[in-house]
């Protein structure tokens, strides 16, 4: 499943609608410090149900909204949506059947939060589910920051297990469980 693109408004530094193309599997972002391309990375984690603000570099949930600038005031939302090209068909369950998948979440400054699958609304936890498994999520391996590799390096067995667990495509069976040992 390939990223095909972001689209940006009202998130941190991107205040006017924005969207971010990832045309080919392989895509740079560059550009000056404090342009923004960490922010793009961090929508991406937002999207996929991150829920602690200090993952985001942010003390609360609703420092991702762009806060004002010089020149312009904040504004009252934030919402990002990414598309997902799943023409290959890796997707299971739900969404198995469709070309394009698109995932977005918006958040308020009165802490209203929602997630959409292909426009629908829905819960964080289908979202969460639907990359389970796949190497995507908020915290999953496909997002290689700087002092990851040396947090690897140094995790305990059953850190480092978590990791081997989401490779493997068994997280998802064992998030299932917790669920219903839960209920
Ligand atoms: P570097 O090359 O230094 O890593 P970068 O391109 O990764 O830079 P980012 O960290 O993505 O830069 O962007 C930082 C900019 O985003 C700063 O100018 C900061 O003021 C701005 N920013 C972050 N959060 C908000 C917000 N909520 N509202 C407005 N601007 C914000
Ligand atoms: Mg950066």
């Amino acid at each position: 499943m390939r990223l095909k693109c972001i689209k940006l408004a009202g998130f941190k530094s991107f205040v006017d609608p924005t969207t971010v193309h990832f045309p080919s599997n392989l895509s740079a972002v560059v550009g000056p410090n404090g342009c923004g391309k960490s922010n793009t990375i961090d929508a991406v984690r937002w999207v996929m149900g991150e829920s602690s603000a200090k993952n985001l570099r942010g003390d609360s949930m609703t420092d991702v909204i762009f806060n004002g600038s010089s020149g312009r005031k904040p504004v009252g939302q934030a919402s990002i949506e990414l598309v997902f090209d799943n023409s290959a068909g890796k997707l299971t369950g739900p969404y198995a059947g469709f070309s394009e998948v698109s995932v977005k979440r918006r958040v308020t400054r009165d802490g209203q939060n929602n997630y959409f699958l292909n426009g629908d609304k829905c819960r964080r936890r289908d979202v969460t589910d639907l990359f389970l498994g796949t190497g995507l999520g908020p915290r999953s391996y496909a997002i290689i920051e700087q002092g990851m590799i040396s947090k690897l390096i140094e995790a305990k067995p059953e850190e480092l297990r978590v990791y081997i667990e989401e490779a493997a495509g068994i997280s998802k069976y064992k998030e299932r469980r917790r669920d219903t040992e839960n209920r």
